[in-house]
């Protein structure tokens, strides 16, 4: 099959968080199962050159219709650790990705309304006909409007969209200009409650919704995210617009790259491992407390790896600190946090317990860091408030850290609870679950955690062992994706 993946993002090239990494790992895993895949990105500034391989002008003249007029752009083509790229790089005064940033100008939808744009013209100029077409949030929901409304008359009726959404918070509101710009124009037609309309205000578009109502498919990163998005607040508005064309939406589960996260040939780990050297594990909990200055004492070690903001359940990430160390266990913490009010108070925190030999708050990002954490954790915490898909357990599986986890998006279909779960036997029971947002719920799932480690030390070993049993590749995800795209195609 031939895919072509339209994104803002691609990892490690392009990264701002979780949907770069999908990009990148499905694409990997298409190819991997013999599937052609090619990746339509913006050409950033500030992207990382440095991994592109053989960047080369591919396209010179590429006119893309705006405002009824036109701007050039050309196409540069290069590969990102084996993945074929297309980097879109107009020429124009409003230097739409030469802004040292990749989100956070006023004028975003503008800039990916544009992209779309280019993107599109981009396969028609250049007569690539694509299967499937891959778009991925807010910034490429334009693609499928584009494609129906304009593209099919010239030449591609036979290209199938399925969009991915990675989070709902952001959506593209935006207004009639979008219309205008991208030679959509119809007013009237577009501003419609069953087409772009935004839910909340009927002067808006939003182009998350264009992408949900004119793609053959449409997913988000987890099955329960699925369901939370269409029947709860998490859908943020959309949930109706789910509803209405639910016959067409689901939720794939993500993978984790396992060129990247695998105990038994991690470079930034001492002592690699695998379920049967499990006992080499210790040694990396032994460097780890070495490398922070903790103590070396009969004690399980609890982690917290992610974003310090209110998505990860800040407050409960505070609270099991404080509870942790009571309770006779250690803590580390590795995150960061944009927030200010959130920063200093982690801070203050850090200082505070900066004496402790139990205890240490690692701020800031360290890739390095968090392979020695996974490694040498025996508790993985993600207490979050809601959560797409989350990495961090997943990865706490593979390095044999039990993960104790709010039950909310991909954690529901990923961590079964060791005493509780009803679909899961006793031997394919992985960690702790609790569900509500309070202190009691978090104290009740980390105690259990705690005091297995302590009074059944071969249990809780059992329990990390089956964990490690899991598979959270991108073998699985992609072979669902290849299973919708077959559908699509067919249908
Ligand atoms: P997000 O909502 O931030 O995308 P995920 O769980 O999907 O959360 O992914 C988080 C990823 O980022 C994980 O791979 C985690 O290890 C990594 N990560 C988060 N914070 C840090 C940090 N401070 N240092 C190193 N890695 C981090």
């Amino acid at each position: 099959m031939y895919i072509v993946q339209i994104a803002s993002e691609c990892a490690p090239v392009i990264k701002a968080g979780g949907l770069g990494d999908v990009v990148f790992g499905l694409s990997r895993a298409l190819e991997r199962q013999d599937h052609a895949v090619e990746i339509i990105l913006p050409k950033y500034d500030c992207m990382r050159y440095d991994h592109i391989w053989g960047l080369h002008n591919a396209y010179q003249d590429l006119i893309v219709p705006w405002y009824g007029q036109a701007i050039y752009c050309s196409v540069d083509c290069g590969w990102v650790h084996g993945r074929l790229c297309f980097f879109i790089d107009p020429h124009s005064n409003d230097s739409f990705f030469n802004r040292g940033c990749y989100y956070g100008c006023d004028d975003d939808p503008m800039r990916f309304a544009f992209f779309c744009k280019a993107a599109i013209e981009f396969l028609l100029i250049t007569n690539k006909r694509p299967d499937v077409i891959h778009c991925h949030d807010w910034q490429t929901g334009l693609i499928p409007v584009l494609l129906y409304e304009i593209y099919k008359y010239h030449g591609m009726g036979n290209q199938r969209v399925c969009y991915s959404i990675h989070n709902f918070k952001h959506q593209g509101i935006t207004g009639v200009n979008i219309l205008w710009a991208t030679g959509l124009n119809r007013e009237d037609y577009y501003f419609q409650y069953d087409r772009l309309q935004d839910n909340f205000n009927p002067f808006a578009l939003n182009l998350m919704k264009g992408g949900i109502v004119y793609s053959n498919f449409v997913n988000t990163v987890s099955p329960h995210h699925a369901w939370e998005a269409r029947f709860s607040e998490i859908g943020c508005g959309l949930s109706h617009t789910l509803d209405l064309h639910h016959y067409k939406f689901g939720g794939i589960l993500n993978g984790i790259d396992y060129d990247v996260w695998t105990p038994e040939e991690d470079s930034y780990i001492p002592a690699h491992f695998n379920p049967e050297t499990f006992e080499k594990k210790a040694k990396n909990k032994t460097a780890l407390r070495e490398r922070l200055w903790l103590n070396h004492n009969d004690k399980p070690l609890v982690a917290y790896i992610g974003r310090l903001d209110q998505q990860k359940g800040v407050h409960l990430v505070h609270h099991a600190m404080y509870y942790a160390l009571r309770r006779n266990a250690q803590f580390i913490l590795l995150g960061s946090a944009t927030e200010p009010g959130i920063n200093s108070w982690f801070w203050h925190e850090k200082h505070f317990l900066n004496e402790n030999p139990d205890c240490h708050l690692e701020l800031g990002f360290n890739e390095e860091l968090s392979h020695l954490i996974y490694a040498g954790a025996d508790i993985i915490l993600v207490p979050s408030n809601y959560e797409p898909c989350g990495l961090t357990q997943m990865i706490g599986l593979r390095y044999g850290s039990v993960p104790v986890v709010r039950g909310v998006g991909g954690l529901v279909n990923t961590v079964f609870d060791r005493d509780y779960d009803m679909t899961k036997t006793p031997d394919q029971r992985n960690g702790y679950v609790f569900y509500q947002t309070d202190f009691n719920a978090l104290e009740s799932a980390l105690d259990r955690a705690i005091g297995l480690w302590h009074y059944y030390p071969d249990e809780f070993r059992e329990l990390a062992l089956q964990g490690m049993s899991y598979d959270y590749s991108w073998n699985n995800p992609a072979t669902q994706y290849l299973g919708i795209y077959d559908y699509i195609r067919h249908k």
